[in-house]
């Protein structure tokens, strides 16, 4: 196997809340030297309706993926789906519901801001013009709430958005509806596809944390981000202990985030060709 593969199987385009396109990202790949890739938009997985022959051009190893939140017991929890067969029906309709989740939430989110003298509309959250989106439509969060806020000039930064209005706990947040890690990890299971942990590190409760391990996941990131090399080996034996595999990946967003890179965690090549033969059955070449 060789050596330099390298595979970063956790990114978003602006599908969700990343700021470049599919194809920038996949020509971004390519120039970090990147041999495989997963794009993981949040809800979603309008992105592959562009990328494999763009993929296949570049010589690029590329599998579905993507990006769902849930909340355990008040927690929020991502949880990443690979190699899902991206036409499937049950799998389709829980990102519309994903859909019209968020569609309800930032309404809640510009009811509040109205309360605060900050006349956002709707249509505001769009970052990225309705034609040049696969399927018309973002999925639009905190993000996008954030870009507007700035827009209007409540805020100075995302950051400042994040840490005195909108993040967790602030006087601003919406938690909005709720979808269990359980109904998630089925819903990706039954469209074909592997279901792992994002980010475990960012779990603060040791009990929720148990919870997860005993559901029926596949793996555990263990590598993310620009993460200390000394805090992914725990990561890494946790799921060798509990028999899952384990990943990497950057959760590049472009501008949105400038500060983690694309390609800044990875994959190797045994669990890379791991998730690819899941995506060949159940997607084919693409
Ligand atoms: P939502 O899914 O709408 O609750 O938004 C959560 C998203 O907000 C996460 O996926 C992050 O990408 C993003 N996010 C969280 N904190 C920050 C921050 N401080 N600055 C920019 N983006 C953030
Ligand atoms: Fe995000
Ligand atoms: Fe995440
Ligand atoms: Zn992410």
């Amino acid at each position: 196997m060789s050596q330099h593969f390298r595979a970063d199987i956790h990114c978003h385009t602006f599908c969700s809340d990343g700021s470049e396109s599919p194809e920038q990202v996949l020509n971004l790949a390519v120039e970090r030297g990147l041999k495989g890739l997963s794009i993981t938009d949040h809800d979603s997985a309008d992105a592959y309706d562009v990328v494999f022959p763009i993929a296949k051009k570049l010589g690029l190893r590329m599998i579905t993926g993507v990006e769902f939140s849930t909340m355990h017991r008040g927690e929020s929890i991502h949880i990443l789906g690979y190699g899902y067969d991206r036409h499937n029906d049950d799998f389709e309709a829980f990102c519309e519901r994903h859909h019209r989740r968020r569609k309800e939430r930032n309404q809640r989110f510009i009811e509040k801001l109205r309360e605060q003298g900050v006349m956002i509309e709707e249509d505001e959250l769009l970052q990225t013009p309705k034609e040049l989106l696969p399927r018309g439509r973002q999925t639009t969060g905190r993000p996008h709430i954030a870009q507007a806020m700035m827009k209007h000039g409540f805020v100075s930064s995302v950051d400042r958005a994040f840490k005195e209005f909108i993040g967790e706990g602030r006087p601003l947040f919406v938690p909005g509806a709720a979808f269990s890690v359980e109904e998630t990890i089925d819903v990706i299971h039954r469209a074909g596809g592997y279901a792992v942990i994002a980010h475990p590190h960012f779990i603060k409760r040791k009990s929720i944390l148990n919870d997860l391990f005993a559901m029926p996941f596949d793996g555990l990131e263990a590598y993310y981000a620009k993460l200390p090399k000394q805090q992914e080996g725990p990561w890494a034996r946790k799921a060798e202990e509990l028999g899952w595999f384990y990943t990497g990946g950057s959760d590049f967003h472009g501008t949105v985030k400038p500060h983690i890179q694309l390609g800044a965690s990875w994959t190797n090549e045994e669990t890379f060709s791991l998730l690819e033969k899941r995506h060949k059955e159940n997607n084919g070449d693409g």
